[in-house]
């Protein structure tokens, strides 16, 4: 039976301070200020040293649903090939893959946390492994690696540079923003805002999806009824 990491709560604060420290940790290994499209290819076989594969995993861990894992002590992160040529989804797996590197490889070597066994090499004796399914995203690791991908391929601060100089000082409003949320929809003003970031800002490794929940995480878009309806 698959078995969740177990991982202490993160605050957004520490999560910031995570990826922010791996992105400055990153420059200062390339000599040059890590800037979108963030290469996470670059950082997980040459900043971190790891290897990296692109493989049949669904196959080969016999799941229909894996989308990356990693093998804490072999240093090996695999990627399932379907996300080959799938330029979001391919590089946001890769981010989140450093997330559980980064996040949950310290803590699962103090606490000695039992993973599934899976080799990582044919006729090798099986390893532990941090396997990423699609169905487990809402587990806690799960959620934040996620949250640690989002901050490296879409630093805070290119974002918000990128959004002043589009759309001037104050969040973007948009009409139906609450809307749609609340009918859990990405509205279309919201997706074409996103793409104009994607464009500007070079996030050319990063989905429209991702990006719009970016946008709403940094509260840089709103909506347009929101300021007149706090005063009543
Ligand atoms: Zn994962």
């Amino acid at each position: 039976m698959m078995r969740a990491i177990k991982v202490p709560y993160l605050k957004h604060s520490e999560l910031d301070h995570a990826a922010a420290e791996l992105l400055r940790k990153y420059s200062e290994w390339k000599g040059s200020p890590a800037r979108p499209p963030i290469d996470v290819d670059e950082i997980v076989e040459g900043y971190l040293g790891l290897d990296f594969e692109v493989a049949n995993l669904r196959e080969y861990l016999g799941m229909p649903d894996v989308l990356g894992a990693t093998w804490l002590e072999d240093g090996v992160v695999r990627v399932d090939e379907s996300l080959e040529g799938k330029d979001g989804r391919f590089a946001f797996t890769v981010a989140h893959e450093i997330g559980h590197w980064v996040l949950h490889r310290p803590v699962i070597e103090m606490e000695k946390v039992t993973l599934p066994l899976f080799s990582s090499k044919p006729d090798a004796e099986p390893k532990p492994a941090i396997v990423c399914r699609a169905q487990a995203r809402k587990q806690p690791a799960e959620w934040q690696a996620d949250q640690f991908a989002a901050r490296v391929l879409m630093p805070a601060s290119d974002v918000r540079a990128v959004a002043h100089a589009l759309h001037g000082d104050g969040p973007l409003e948009l009409a139906g923003l609450d809307a749609g949320r609340e009918a859990r929809l990405l509205i279309p003003e919201l997706r074409s805002a996103a793409d104009g970031i994607i464009a500007d800002g070079n996030f050319n490794n990063v989905s429209n999806e991702a990006m719009c929940y970016r946008l709403l995480d940094l509260g840089l878009v709103a909506d347009i009824n929101r300021p007149q309806r706090s005063l009543f």
